[in-house]
């Protein structure tokens, strides 16, 4: 028997819609590129992304057509966010960081009709506009009197275009299935896959990230994106904004911490959510003027694995709770979240930081499991270590024009990552898989290593690759950086590791090097160092 409930569909318009009626004055704070702050409500950011529907039809945008961003977290890009999905065409949202060739491929492969970008970002445009020639034009994110000299043919102004616009529309109903954004994987091998989140998959990730235990969202919250608009849609914020009405603040190019730490005191945030990185600029400056963040309650930290030494500073240096989160591109992001609750509330103070370094538990809508190289589920004891596994209605089925599907099994999707799972779900990520060191049939985590090594007083980065082995397949290497000036040497980096870390993980050699390569995301790029150190142990008589 079915049920008789209506079929309303879960469109991105619909949370505007929501928005703009149950919460009017919610206020939309942005550091724009000029430099200036710029504040206006809900309501007129709903105004605004009308006209942003009427532009589309005045070009003739088609349903399902792509539509690019390059742009920071600022208004402009919030009204795009509505404008262009609510019109029925794909927001592609491109990141910036990416590699020139990596740009060019990905907004080739999206086939892109127009681009929207921010000033800081038409330089880059204009570097690699001989090889986007499909692209029929670009707008650019400012006022008249703010328009560059600029190579890019047919750039336009979009306060001017904007200005032309009425600002009713009636957003279009349709199928909720139907693409509504996409993202590039930013990933270590090959080209960038394509990700296109639905108007479903973004709306139930939306109403199931504000929960309590989840980013705790409500009317009253004021929140701080320093994660990226152009990666994985700022995790989801801007959707999840509109059910809520919480103040968004956003900081536009200024990530640094003195930039941050202007906002914050202006405007006063309960919560603040991005990458580690960022964290470790704002706490330095924090130290550095001697102040404390009073108003922040809670930092989501997630993209990589917050450090413990960031978990206690937050927390007493700010009376600040970090929420350790997990997720991916692939996933819309968000798969687990460590936020505060009854379990941690019963531990005492070193155990809940133990607790804290986890990734946490999978929000309602995401199942997680682990599985062996054959695909066999196993135990969630927390200690064993296997292939994580994920599947949920915000989770890809399948990239985007590319007929890759390596990462696909029997309904699931192998997320890359190796974890452990405890009897509570907490998760744990121990390490890539393409990273993790097998000795021996047993898994060594390079992460793990990598964080006990890089304590060395005189270490600044390390980095931990297999090399071949004849007797145990591969043993772990560690590539260091020393500090400027430093004096240290293998043995004294082994004998630091000592009581660190079980006997076995000890790496067979200490390499030290002048730097480490790393991805456009920030992530050690570990590909090539594999290939240039495969033979090491071998060729040096190591092994
Ligand atoms: P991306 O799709 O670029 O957001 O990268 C997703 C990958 O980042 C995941 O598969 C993890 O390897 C890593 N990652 C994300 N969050 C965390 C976290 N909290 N701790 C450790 N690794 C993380």
């Amino acid at each position: 028997m079915q049920g008789l409930m209506m079929d309303r569909p879960l469109l991105i318009s619909s949370l505007l819609q929501h928005a703009e009626v149950t919460h009017p004055h919610s206020e939309i704070v942005s550091r724009r590129c000029e430099g200036d702050i710029h504040r206006y409500t809900m309501k007129d950011a709903a105004a605004r992304a009308r006209k942003v529907a009427n532009l589309l039809q005045r070009l003739n945008i088609n349903d399902g057509d792509r539509i690019a961003t390059l742009a920071w977290n600022n208004y402009r890009h919030f009204e795009l966010y509505y404008g262009v999905s609510g019109y029925g065409a794909v927001l592609h949202t491109i990141n910036p960081r990416l590699f020139a060739e990596q740009l060019v491929y990905i907004v080739n492969h999206a086939e892109d009709r127009y681009i929207f970008v921010d000033l800081t970002f038409v330089p880059l445009l204009e570097a690699i506009l001989p090889h986007i020639g499909n692209v029929e034009g670009f707008i650019i994110l400012c006022d008249e009197d703010k328009m560059p000299e600029t190579k890019l043919p047919n750039a336009q102004c979009y306060e001017t275009l904007l200005a032309a616009e009425s600002d009713e529309f009636e957003w279009p109903e349709f199928d909720e299935r139907k693409g509504a954004s996409m993202c590039y994987t930013s990933g270590t091998t090959g080209n960038p896959k394509g990700v296109l989140y639905s108007h479903r998959s973004t709306c139930l990730h939306a109403l199931s990230s504000v929960g309590e235990e989840v980013m705790g969202l409500s009317s009253s919250s004021c929140f701080l994106p320093v994660v990226p608009m152009f990666h994985v849609n700022a995790w989801g914020t801007p959707y999840s904004a509109c059910i809520t009405g919480a103040k968004q603040v956003f900081p536009g190019p200024g990530m640094d911490g003195a930039s941050l730490w202007e906002l914050i005191e202006a405007e006063k945030p309960d919560l603040l959510l991005g990458v580690p990185t960022v964290w470790l600029m704002l706490l330095n400056h924090m130290d550095s003027i001697g102040k404390k963040l009073e108003s922040v309650k809670n930092v989501i930290i997630g993209g990589a694995a917050a450090p413990l030494q960031m978990i206690k500073d937050f927390d007493q240096k700010h009376d600040a709770f970090v929420v350790h989160a997990w997720g991916m591109t692939e996933m819309s992001p968000i798969g687990t979240i460590n936020a505060y609750n009854g379990i941690m509330a019963a531990l005492p103070e070193e155990e809940r930081y133990q607790l804290q370094r986890k990734q946490g538990r999978p929000v309602f809508g995401v199942e997680i499991k682990i599985c062996d190289d054959d695909g066999n589920e196993l135990p969630r004891d927390g200690k064993t270590f296997g292939r994580l596994l994920v599947r949920g209605p915000w989770i890809v089925n399948g990239y985007y024009n590319n007929d890759d599907t390596s990462s696909f099994e029997n309904g699931w999707f192998d997320t890359g990552d190796v974890a452990t799972i405890d009897e509570n779900s907490y998760m744990n990520i121990v390490d890539r898989s393409k990273d993790v060191i097998k000795s021996g049939g047993e898994w060594i985590s390079s992460i793990d290593l990598e964080n006990a090594a890089v304590g060395h007083p005189q270490l600044a980065e390390c980095c931990v690759i297999g090399a071949r082995h004849p007797k145990w397949d591969e043993r772990p290497i560690l590539l260091a950086v020393k500090n400027p000036e430093a004096e240290v040497d293998e043995a004294s980096v082994l004998s630091y590791l000592e009581d660190k870390i079980a006997k076995w993980w000890m790496p067979d050699a200490v390499i030290f090097v002048e730097s480490l390569p790393h991805t456009a995301t920030g992530k050690l790029l570990k590909v090539d160092l594999r290939k240039d150190y495969e033979n090491y142990l071998i060729d040096h008589g190591k092994a």
